[in-house]
């Protein structure tokens, strides 16, 4: 790899498809180190050493859709399927937020009893007992549901745009379009949401050439926020044979996401966490700066199942803060405070 070219990356983050083509398909490993440690290098520049904590919730697993990589997907029989009642969603984030995170992060499945009106007034019960931000992530919606979520005070919004191939979507998602997907994303920046997108890497029949399509969309959409993970099969879903995504792969590729958008916030996912015991700590080494320990209940969790052997499924609530703040410190980072707004939108 030209030194010229990591150089620029560095410095001004402009690079051709080709480019980050190239980028993603490194080989050796020390140009793979080189490139990690150009984005690590962006990181610092851009948005520092703080590393954010989000508490999240993961209230529902009821799903309407059918996502084929997705163990919550509404053909698989074998879930038990729960709904957290308000109250408790409520309680639950108030709690996290009684411990000093800034903000907490709203996730189910697209489950349509929790309609609009329901949410803003988990949304509502939230903001009134607690100063914190709150991140929705409950699917695709309608301009009128984000609107009455965004007045009831909701700040921020993640839906993964899973992969910018229309043809790969239209093979993983048999009942929705990427055209919508897209649409959404940009109803929910128009009303004043801060965005967050983002793929799977490694999913069957994706190509690197289909990745910088990712980087590329995640460029011209200039997310807020954008979490990466490795796709992960799930033995009760179509995918169940298929390979999952590489370690290697899925750092090259924060690594470049970070060094083209400088300075999105970024998640280091639990699915790196589960790949590798130290994916989390290595992903927040190549470019990202946000992790998301799990608040869930647990007599809820274990049945949150998007993937298996989710890390994390059977640790107490209570110890994940503990055990977050020291993986953070053992990189030699520190602990942001505060709701750890977009970077772009300060
Ligand atoms: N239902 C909402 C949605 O789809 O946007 C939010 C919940 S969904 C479970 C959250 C994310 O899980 C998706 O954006 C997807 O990228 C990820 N996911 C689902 N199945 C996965 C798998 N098998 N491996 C890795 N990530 C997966
Ligand atoms: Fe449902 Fe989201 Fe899973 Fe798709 S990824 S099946 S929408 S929970």
């Amino acid at each position: 790899m030209s030194s010229a070219l990591l150089d620029k990356a560095r410095r001004t983050g402009e690079l051709t498809r080709d480019e980050i083509i190239g980028l993603l398909a490194l080989s050796d490993e020390d140009d793979i180190a080189a490139l990690v440690a150009a984005a690590d290098a962006v990181r610092k520049e851009c948005v520092g050493d703080d590393v954010h904590i989000r508490g999240l919730i993961e209230f529902s697993n009821i799903c309407a859709r059918d996502c084929l990589y997705c163990g919550l997907r509404r053909d698989n029989a074998d879930v038990h399927r729960y709904r957290m009642p308000i109250e408790e969603i409520v309680e639950t984030a108030a709690g996290i937020a009684a411990k000093g995170i800034g903000t907490i992060v709203l996730q189910s499945g697209e489950d349509p009893w929790f309609t609009a009106g329901r949410m803003a007034e988990i949304i509502r019960g939230i903001k009134s007992r607690a100063d914190c931000a709150i991140t929705l992530s409950v699917g695709e919606r309608s301009w009128d549901d984000y609107r009455i979520m965004k007045e009831a005070g909701a700040d921020r919004y993640l839906l993964g745009h899973e992969t910018a191939s229309p043809d790969l979507y239209a093979r993983l998602h048999p009942d929705s379009e990427f055209s919508n997907r897209r649409e959404c994303l940009h109803n929910l920046r128009e009303l004043g949401y801060q965005v967050g997108a983002g793929c799977m890497v490694g999913l069957p029949g994706q190509t690197v050439e289909d990745m910088a399509s990712d980087v590329e969309f995640l460029r011209e959409l200039d997310a807020d926020m954008i979490g990466i993970g490795p796709f992960i099969a799930h033995p009760n879903t179509p995918l169940a044979e298929c390979p999952g995504g590489d370690l290697t792969l899925t750092l090259k590729m924060i690594a470049v996401v970070r060094i083209v958008t400088r300075n999105a916030l970024m998640p280091a996912t639990t699915a790196m966490g589960t790949i590798d015991e130290f994916g989390r700590e290595k992903a927040l080494q190549a470019g990202a700066n946000v992790v998301m320990p799990n608040y869930t209940p647990l007599k809820y969790r274990v049945d949150y199942e998007i993937y298996p052997n989710k890390r994390c499924i059977n640790e107490e609530p209570e110890l994940c803060d503990g055990c977050m703040r020291a993986r953070i410190l053992s990189i030699g980072r520190t602990v942001a405070e505060g709701p750890g707004h977009s970077y772009k939108r300060r």
